[in-house]
């Protein structure tokens, strides 16, 4: 049968081989076992159940929320000659009927369909006249009552199991925790299911994040010195700094390539086809390179400027070392970065909401630059993996930082946000710890609080910079909704009882140009 597997996965999808643990996932799923998946966004999810659509006779029924991406997908599949359709409530009637007509004739591989649809008594009777090759349960998270995707329609899905006894279901999420685990198996009714837990950490990938200090130079040298053959990535911002650097590199002797979404699209074609059939090309790029692309011998990412989420930098940084081998994430970054970035984002047409929500993941992002602790581990803990230790193969575990003890401006934050009420943002805070007797300080009455100016010897960046650290370590807790509100949360008792120290970074403007001591 994996014969069988591989066969299909050249002929029609074209990749060479299984990415762990897809091939174990799709035998015990070809074989009719029930399977839970969790693995990052990324890591190939849907060939688990689209490559079984096509060893199992019938149709795969897949359920998904988004409803959004489903016509993309069945797209995406009919480009490889995969019959696919799908059902959901922003279709037309007529196509609507085609796709209830071709599924009946058993002319479908997969069939989408939104979990409210696929529960309507018509729908499950339809179904229960086909030939079903499995279902596969996407976004399974959504079963979830205390996640932040709840879905009720999603807790009437377990009437699958009984309604097809004889169909084999798959779950599959990014995100879930133990707990979520184990309540995506009870909740979906899958029996004994097979799990398969692909955590977030790539622990091959050695991240190092430094401040730029006349960046293309220390670019330069990371390649010299680590990686003069191999072939790597290097993302920048700005198209203008694209074309820049690669001219820049090309003249000291990388073969270095631009791409991005302003470049035209044969020119595109032809250098990512260039990166991915020759040896130790330099791919200088937008974020618009490395959707989809899988070159499993990338040796290093390297950022020339701030990617504007962990998200984003973990999905860029994990396009290095696919192959499991050694490989770098590396970045340099400044204050500059991130006064752009603000103010891209301010200037943009998008509603507040989400503005404020961007606003919260950039300083996310500052907020693991500036850890005096493990990378990974923050890393980790951004996605809910809290039970890693430090990892040793990051920057700040190989060589200690330069710090001061921040107890006491930490207490002196804490102090202001709890004051306040805890109902306000960290400008607001850092206008009473400096003294700035703004209007809504003055209309709150905050400039008569015990905490108004007793934190005039920090800037308002330096301020910034604690209050993000603080996030990130988890003393203070930002209000879900997005609207920036701190709140002190459990872990700061021993902080504030004086049982633990707080350890801040020195800004040290040399700190990214000693890159030999890194080498391997
Ligand atoms: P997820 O659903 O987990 O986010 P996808 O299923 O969209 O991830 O896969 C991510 C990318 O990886 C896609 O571009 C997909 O074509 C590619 N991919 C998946 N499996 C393989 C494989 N075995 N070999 C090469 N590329 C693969
Ligand atoms: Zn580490």
């Amino acid at each position: 049968m994996m014969d069988d597997a591989l066969r299909v996965l050249k002929e029609v999808f074209g990749y060479d081989r299984f990415r762990t643990p897809q091939d174990e996932v799709i035998r015990r799923l070809v074989e009719g076992q029930d399977v839970l998946v969790v693995m990052p966004t990324g890591g190939g999810k849907s060939l688990c159940y689209q490559l079984p659509a096509l060893l199992r006779p019938g149709t795969a029924v897949v359920v998904s929320p988004l409803i959004a991406l489903m016509q993309d997908q069945v797209s995406a599949l009919s480009q490889w000659g995969i019959r696919a359709g799908c059902l959901n409530s922003a279709l037309p009637f007529e196509e609507l009927a085609a796709t209830e007509q071709a599924l009946r004739r058993g002319e479908l591989d997969l069939l989408y369909i939104a979990p409210e649809r696929l529960l309507q008594p018509r729908t499950l009777d339809l179904l229960g006249h086909c030939r079903l090759a499995l279902f596969a349960i996407d976004e399974a998270h959504c079963v979830s009552q205390w996640g932040h995707d709840f879905r009720p329609e999603y807790l009437q899905l377990s009437r699958l199991a009984d309604a097809f006894p004889g169909v084999p279901r798959i779950a599959l999420t990014a995100t879930a925790d133990g707990r979520t685990q184990q309540e995506i198996v009870e909740r979906l009714a899958l029996r004994d299911a097979a799990r398969f837990i692909q955590g977030f950490d790539r622990p091959n990938i050695r991240y190092r994040i430094g401040q730029k200090d006349r960046a293309r130079e220390q670019l330069l040298r990371f390649l010299q010195q680590e990686h003069p053959q191999d072939a790597g990535v290097v993302y920048c911002l700005s198209r203008k700094r694209v074309e820049e650097t690669a001219a820049w590199l090309s003249e000291r002797g990388f073969n270095a390539l631009p791409y991005h979404a302003g470049l035209p699209a044969e020119l595109r074609a032809h250098h990512q086809h260039r990166f991915l059939t020759e040896e130790g090309l330099v791919m200088v790029a937008t974020i618009a390179f490395g959707m989809g692309i899988d070159k499993p011998n990338v040796r290093f990412v390297a950022h020339l400027d701030l990617p504007k989420s962990i998200e984003a930098y973990y999905q860029e940084t994990g396009r290095a070392g696919r192959d499991g081998l050694p490989a770098d994430a590396w970045m340099v970054y400044g204050l500059q970065d991130v006064i752009f970035l603000r103010q891209m984002l301010e200037s943009s047409q998008a509603p507040e909401l989400q503005k404020q929500i961007e606003r919260q993941k950039l300083e996310a992002m500052l907020g693991l630059c500036e850890i005096t602790s493990c990378r990974r581990q923050t890393l980790l803990a951004y996605f809910g993996e809290n039970d890693h230790s430090p990892c040793g193969n990051c920057d700040t575990c190989l060589e200690p930082v330069p710090i001061w003890d921040g107890t006491e401006v930490a207490r002196k934050a804490l102090s202001a946000v709890y004051r306040s009420g805890q109902r306000f943002g960290v400008n607001h805070v850092i206008d009473i710890l400096i003294g700035q007797a703004s209007d809504k300080v003055r209309e709150r009455g905050h400039d008569r609080i015990s905490t108004f100016g007793i934190g005039k010897e920090l800037d308002r960046n330096q301020w910034r910079s604690v209050f993000r650290q603080l996030v990130a370590r988890g003393y203070l807790g930002v209000d879900a909704q997005g609207h920036g509100v701190l709140h002190l949360s459990e872990r700061c008792r021993p902080l504030l009882r004086g049982e633990e120290v707080l350890e801040l970074r020195h800004e040290e403007r040399k700190a990214a140009g000693k890159q030999s001591r890194f080498s391997r």
